[in-house]
């Protein structure tokens, strides 16, 4: 079979879901490969080391989708780009199905076979295909970089014969994936970091990291075993204590960057505009969750705004396609280990094994039938 990769056609997305190395392992696993011309540039990647590594590079996207049997991309398909899918052919590619209704009713009408890579479970046996942490652990990073980068002074502190510079305070909030990277990039430039998540569990791994976790006296401690060890909706209760804390926090902390989600739910408002007025001329929030609303009441997304009081807030959706060429690599990697698991006889051929369970629940169309939501893991 051919797996092809089209050129993301996203504004601004500068990633690429094939990489000359991901396409050799593909084609040991028996595949073709084809590329549409152009599709790498922006991550690093020229046609000429795709055409290096063995893939075969298409002039239009429209031949790429026509030659491909398995097209793999990043950002979920445009319309246009659904309406290309036939029968036979399966896409995989991040998808959002509870967010893309109609986009799932059109490729179930098509009779293709979608391959959502942000359904993949977050099991063990799944950590080389799981994309959003992949993703979200270049963005954390990022976050700190974008930061660093907005901010007037270093994030270590110094003593020099110049004058003595304290090291940046800086705050946490979600102690995820995402989060855990931004606490890593953060403390290893030198800033004394602070972090909060509502998950206890998170407390050892944000101090084993060398940063402060900020403890909420509270009774209602959560169980997120019983939500898959993702965080559930808070009392307005527990809210408000929180809110207090940070009230607390927020004129000292010179650098916020907030990361925290609830799964199927807009970003909880968790840094209100009080907030933001009581930080120091010259802080800078980075708010990761704009894409899902925002946790920073005036977040906008896409934009680096500065309030009145001088506080500069940052909405960028694209971290992880500001650095596309480890982006791209990563992506690329997760997608070849899915391959690999479609292909149990290294052949070249793809079976959909809707009784392996990573599979199965990565499946959002298949056969002409919408299937997800999927049904519970067998094995977590
Ligand atoms: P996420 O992106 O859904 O959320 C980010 C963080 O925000 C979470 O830590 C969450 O607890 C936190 N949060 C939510 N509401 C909050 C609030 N009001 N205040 C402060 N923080 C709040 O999370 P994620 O990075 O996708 O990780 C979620 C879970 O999945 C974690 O338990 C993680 O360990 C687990 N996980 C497992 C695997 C695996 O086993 N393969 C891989 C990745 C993640």
């Amino acid at each position: 079979m051919k797996i092809g990769t089209p050129k993301e056609v996203a504004r601004g997305e500068a990633r690429v879901a094939m990489t000359p190395e991901s396409a050799r392992a593909l084609q040991k696993l028996g595949y073709e490969c084809l590329i549409e011309s152009g599709a790498g540039e922006a991550a690093g990647f020229s046609d000429a080391e795709y055409e290096e590594a063995g893939v075969e590079v298409v002039k239009t996207a429209a031949g790429l989708w026509k030659a491909a049997d398995i097209v793999a991309k990043v950002r979920p398909p445009t319309e246009t780009e659904a309406k290309r899918l036939t029968k036979d052919k399966i896409l995989i590619s991040f998808f959002y199905p509870a967010a893309n209704e109609e986009l799932l009713k059109l490729c179930a009408e098509k009779k293709s076979t979608v391959i959502a890579m942000d359904m993949v479970p977050r099991i063990s046996r799944a950590q080389k295909m799981d994309a959003l942490s992949s993703m979200a652990n270049i963005a954390g990073y990022r976050a700190v970089i974008e930061a660093s980068a907005n901010f007037g002074r270093f994030l270590n502190g110094q003593v020099t014969a110049a004058g003595k510079v304290p090291p940046a305070k800086v705050l946490v909030v979600g102690a995820g994936v995402a989060g855990l990277a931004a606490i890593g990039a953060a403390v290893s430039l030198g800033a004394q970091v602070y972090a909060f998540d509502v998950r206890p569990e998170v407390a050892e791994q944000i101090k084993s990291m060398g940063a402060e976790f900020v403890f909420l006296e509270f009774d209602e401690n959560q169980d997120s075993a019983a939500t898959g060890g993702y965080a559930a909706p808070q009392s307005e209760e527990f809210r408000q204590k929180q809110l207090e804390k940070f009230r607390e926090l927020a004129p000292e902390m010179d650098i916020v960057i907030t990361t925290a989600l609830i799964p199927n739910r807009p970003a909880p408002k968790l840094w209100t505009e009080d907030m933001v007025k009581a930080m120091k001329r010259g802080s800078v929030i980075v708010d990761l969750a704009a894409e899902r609303g925002g946790n920073c009441d005036l977040t906008v997304p896409d934009e680096r705004i500065v309030t009145e009081n001088g506080v500069i807030i940052i909405g960028y959706t694209d971290f992880p396609s500001r650095m596309a060429p480890l982006a791209s690599t990563m992506y690329a990697n997760n997608i070849r280990h899915m391959v690999s698991d479609l292909t149990p006889n290294k052949d070249g051929v793809a079976v959909v094994n809707m009784e392996d369970d990573v599979i199965r629940s990565a499946t959002v169309t298949h056969g002409g039938e919408i299937t997800w939501p999927p049904p519970p893991l067998k094995v977590q």
